[in-house]
């Protein structure tokens, strides 16, 4: 009989760009994924559309799969000859149990591989500004779990023996015992002046630290209600965090911002305001489907423009040869248009200031123009054709693609209504996010232009912000601009 594969897998404690590139790639492989709750929600979507996802966590209030169930399904899968990928917060060998299922599968005759993952004892106090070791502070580290009660007395742990562990020691899973954590170590000869960092949520947004020391940790971080998942880090180095901490000095840090284009695109912007500290929940309410479409015939036209960077893909990838444009005024809307174009070797040859069609209509006023193809959206306004026909150009509309309402489901819903800020870069975004059920109250709204400040205002809703220049940058610096004020 044939068998299958297990790969025991480490997600990284939370942020997704913190999962390593061959976690992704077995993600979107396998035929079953056996996951914890401690995992990055993104990691799940590379699985494939038909891929068998099994929650099987212990942590927190929810159902608990016990052990031997998760052993007997990853037998059961890997028996069946399937492709299981054994999912698991961090990495999978840090208090993660993967020991235990590696031999388990050893013993069961079933080749499985090992893929590392970034651990939360180091992830978390790196994203506080704490680096574990440091030349002159701390020569070793000590990963320690928390889990059991210290004050047992067939307590595993050496109490004694860590307090005078010569270096950083990093406790998993000891949020309930942080008093007697702290009690043991002072009482062990650690000084209570010793820096303690405890680490909320670490890489994930909301991210939460504590600076203490072990006279007061316990108190102050009962006070602050820190609950798990948190990293306890004691040493030194926590105390570098008053120089290092970095990711709270980002400019839109704390800020959580909805972004409704369609997830095709929302990728950039999205990672760009991660970049910049915000929190971001993609609320796709439109997606871009491709329009059916002959290859245009170039022949006759001296003028192609074309309105976004969809329409250049999409009419670069049916042009098939961009020798045809030779000699034809290629006009872009704007600066994600041209650089789209530009991807394809095309340098377009007018790109308007203002990236709207009447700052084209603006830019081509010079150009001689006797017939032009127009590249875009189906439900594309025709303030460009329009203003072409009235000075006499003949014109025609090659439809290339239509943008339809993507659903928005209920959690989606809430954490863009919950959000700072609700950023839209089209009209029918706009509509269609409306028409997804989606809420226009509570957050500030910020729209990439007048076109969608318009469809805006027809659903009732004033803009706080409106993008200048009306591109994605240009709706970034608005949002940064605005959160600084
Ligand atoms: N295998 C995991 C650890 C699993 S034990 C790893 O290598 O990271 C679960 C404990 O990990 C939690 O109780 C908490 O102490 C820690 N942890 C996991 N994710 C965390 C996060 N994002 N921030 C802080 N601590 C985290």
């Amino acid at each position: 009989m044939s068998h299958g594969i297990v790969h025991l897998v480490g997600a990284g404690p939370g942020d997704p760009g913190l999962l390593t590139v061959r976690a992704v790639e077995l993600i979107a492989r396998a035929d079953v994924i056996l996951h914890d709750r401690l995992i990055p929600r993104e990691a799940l979507a590379h699985a494939r559309p038909d891929a068998e996802l099994v929650y099987v966590g212990k942590e927190g209030a929810g159902a608990q799969v016990p052990q031997e169930d998760t052993h007997a399904f990853l037998l059961e899968h890997a028996r069946a000859g399937r492709r299981v990928v054994r999912l698991k917060g961090g990495d999978p060998f840090v208090f993660g149990r993967g020991g235990e299922e590696a031999l388990l599968l050893r013993d069961a005759g079933i080749p499985f591989e090992v893929v590392p993952g970034i651990t939360a004892g180091v992830a978390a106090p790196a994203y506080a500004g704490i680096p574990v070791t440091q030349r002159e502070l701390a020569s070793a580290v000590a990963f320690v779990t928390g889990h059991e009660d210290p004050a047992k007395p067939e307590s595993q742990l050496d109490w004694p023996a860590l307090a005078a562990f010569p270096g950083t020691l990093v406790f998993y899973m000891g949020v309930r015992a942080l008093p007697r954590i702290a009690e043991r170590l002072v009482a062990g000869g650690r000084a209570p002046t010793e820096p303690v960092a405890v680490v909320e949520r670490g890489t994930l947004p909301g991210q939460r630290t504590l600076l203490a020391t072990l006279d007061d940790v316990a108190e102050r971080a009962a006070e602050l209600r820190i609950k798990a998942p948190a990293i306890t880090l004691v040493g030194p180095v926590a105390a570098l965090r008053e120089q290092i901490a970095w990711l709270e000095a980002r400019p839109l840090h704390g800020r959580t911002i909805a972004v409704t284009r369609a997830r095709a695109q929302a990728s950039q912007l999205a990672s760009r305001l991660r970049e910049l500290g915000a929190a971001v929940v993609e609320a796709p309410a439109i997606r871009i489907e491709p329009l059916p479409a002959t290859r245009p015939d170039l022949a006759g036209y001296d003028l192609v423009a074309i309105t976004s960077p969809n329409g250049a893909d999409r009419f670069m990838t049916l042009l098939r040869d961009a020798r045809e444009l030779a000699g034809v005024t290629v006009a872009a809307i704007g600066p994600g248009t041209a650089r789209a174009l530009r991807e394809r070797g095309i340098e377009p040859d007018v790109v308007p200031d203002r990236a709207v069609a009447e700052g084209l209509v603006e830019a081509l006023r010079e150009i001689p123009v006797t017939r032009a193809l127009i590249a875009r959206a189906k439900e594309g306004r025709d303030v460009l054709p329009d203003a072409l026909r009235e000075r006499g150009a003949e014109v025609d509309v090659l439809a290339l693609y239509e943008t339809v309402a993507e659903p928005l489901d209920d959690a989606t819903r809430t954490a863009a209504a919950a959000a700072d800020y609700l950023t839209f870069t089209s009209a029918s975004s706009v509509r269609f996010y409306a028409q997804a059920g989606g809420a226009l109250e509570g957050p500030r709204i910020v729209s990439i232009g007048p076109a969608t400040s318009a469809a805006l205002r027809e659903h009732g809703r004033e803009p706080d912000l409106e993008a200048d220049p009306h591109t994605p940058a240009g709706l970034v610096e608005g949002l940064l601009r605005d959160a600084a004020s």
